[in-house]
């Protein structure tokens, strides 16, 4: 079975101005790609360089004169980094880990997928995902970090910069001097002003393994659930939430879920596997309060339209926010957010650097700046931005943007959901198959297949589409849409490449 759409492009961005308004974009880690910064317009005047570190001669204030490199932020991004430097031989007294969370870096995304898992079912956790397991690697361990000589310095996280000093201040009042500073702290998750109940007992939002701890002593306690935003981690927290056997609302006020991605046919395949599994929607809503209880927990989620829904715990995935306060003083991207960088991560301080969620950087392919939530660039960014750091290497990060979700893949779940897109979601589309067994959409603009998603695919079919996606082939769209099936599509998009790029 096919069918094509003609579907004007949305762009991939999600600024919430108004946290209250539900109106603005909802998923947490949005892709935000804006296309009126050219990659050519950040050119700063100062020339970009290594800094050479030189001590300070005697001072005790430093608990290691050696400190030559620092990162900030000990998330994903720090994790892969602190590879890259060990795998330069460059880490063992020379590299310190300043970070606000109380473990070593981990796989984030595990938090929303087999971390909230029911407990019989063999949820994931720690020290079961600390980097860089996610993308085959070893696992680093707190002793890792011993092992390799790296500092660390957990829940204390930097409060202040001094860059003519090239110091940072802690929150327990640390002051710590670095040769080269990399930023990687990251997003924080927008949350609901405390007037409208944003803070309330039972209200969560989820962005380290302590929120998604506190969210599961929630799923332990409640029987009814609203999860509001339709983004992917709402629909990852619905999905887990359905495994606990809630009663499952998700709230939002699109048209369908994933609107940035998703095509409306495609996603009303997801709605109804939803359904099927027994979540409710409610659509297009706009939220005005979140209430509360007798005793101040929240109860339920008013409706602009004077409707309540009820719950004993409400889930909110409506975005997220670069974590730049620190660092107000380094040059900001007022179009995407984040720190702005070059293509090789550094700012336009010289001897600072900024990667993963942070950075706002030049997205090569598209010719635009771009700020990516997604793991895949987290670990890239990182694995560049330290190569450039430490090695002659100058070449410019050429990112292909990819995102993923997987969700039902708890034990005993009857349809478990895995899904890649690479590319770039511009043009026409035209999609393939049903859940049973697949499902296929190609974006075609001008001729060209610029973005590729495919749900369930096998190994070998997941590995095209970064090459279907990279190369950009022109492709018979009307061949395409009478293909019978995912694995002919596929085929038909596959002879499409010149030679040299299916190898
Ligand atoms: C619940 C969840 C699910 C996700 N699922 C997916 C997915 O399925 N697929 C996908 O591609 N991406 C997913 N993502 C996005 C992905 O996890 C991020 O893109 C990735 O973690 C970014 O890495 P990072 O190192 O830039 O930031 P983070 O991993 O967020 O790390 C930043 C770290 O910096 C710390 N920090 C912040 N401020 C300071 C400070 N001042 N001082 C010291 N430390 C500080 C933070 O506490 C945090 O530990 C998900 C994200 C979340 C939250």
């Amino acid at each position: 079975m096919s069918s094509a759409a003609v579907r004007r492009v949305l762009p991939m961005a999600a600024i919430i101005s108004n946290p209250t308004s539900l109106k603005h974009g909802l998923s947490l880690f949005c892709p935000e790609l804006h296309s009126s910064a050219s990659c050519s317009s950040f050119n700063p005047s100062r020339r970009f360089q290594r800094r050479n570190f030189v001590a300070a001669s005697t001072s005790s204030s430093f608990a290691n004169d050696n400190r030559e490199f620092v990162i900030v932020g000990g998330g994903n991004a720090a994790g892969y980094a602190a590879r890259t430097f060990v795998e330069h031989g460059v880490a063992n007294g020379k590299l310190c880990i300043v970070s606000k969370e109380a473990h070593a870096p981990y796989e984030r995304p595990a938090l929303t997928k087999a971390y909230l898992f029911p407990l019989d079912k063999k949820p994931a956790r720690l020290p079961g995902f600390h980097t860089c397991v996610g993308s085959g690697g070893e696992r680093q361990t707190p002793d890792w970090y011993k092992d390799q000589g790296i500092e660390m310095f957990y829940e204390d996280p930097v409060t202040g910069i001094d860059i003519e000093k090239q110091t940072l201040t802690t929150n327990s009042g640390k002051l710590l001097k670095y040769g080269s500073l990399i930023i990687a702290t990251g997003c924080t998750a927008t949350r609901f002003p405390e007037k409208i109940g944003g803070n309330l007992p039972g209200v969560h939002y989820i962005r380290d393994v302590a929120d998604a701890d506190s969210l599961i002593s929630s799923l332990e306690r409640s029987n009814k659930i609203v999860v509001i935003g339709g983004g992917y981690i709402g629909m990852e927290v619905a999905a887990a939430a359905v495994g606990w056997k809630l009663d499952t609302t998700i709230i939002f006020p699109e048209e369908h879920l994933l609107q940035r991605l998703f095509t409306p046919s495609l996603a009303q395949k997801y709605e109804q596997l939803y359904s099927d599994n027994g979540v409710k929607f409610v659509k297009g809503a706009s939220i005005k309060s979140l209430e509360a209880n007798s005793d101040g927990h929240v109860a339920g989620v008013r409706l602009d339209n004077g409707s309540t829904i009820e719950a004993d715990m409400v889930v909110v995935g409506i975005g997220a926010k670069p974590a730049v306060s620190p660092f107000d003083s380094i040059g900001l991207n007022n179009k995407v957010g984040g720190i702005q960088v070059d293509g090789q991560f550094r700012t336009s301080v010289p001897g600072i650097f900024a990667i993963g969620d942070v950075a706002a950087f030049p997205l090569k392919m598209y010719n635009r700046i771009a700020r990516v939530e997604h793991v895949d660039h987290a670990r890239r960014s990182a694995q560049h931005c330290t190569k450039a750091l430490l090695t002659a290497n100058t070449s410019t990060y050429d990112y292909l943007p990819y995102f993923y979700s997987r969700v039902f893949e708890y034990e005993g779940s009857p349809r478990k959901i895995w899904w890649q897109f690479f590319g770039d979601n511009v043009g026409e589309t035209v999609e393939i198959g049903h859940f049973d067994p697949k499902v296929a959409t190609f974006w075609i603009d001008s001729g060209k297949l610029k973005g590729v998603l495919l749900e369930s695919g096998s190994l070998e079919e997941f590995q095209l589409l970064p090459k279907l996606a990279r190369n950009q082939p022109l492709v018979d769209k009307a061949k395409l849409q009478n293909a019978s099936s995912v694995e002919e599509a596929l085929e038909i998009a596959r002879a499409s490449l010149p030679v040299e790029a299916v190898a």
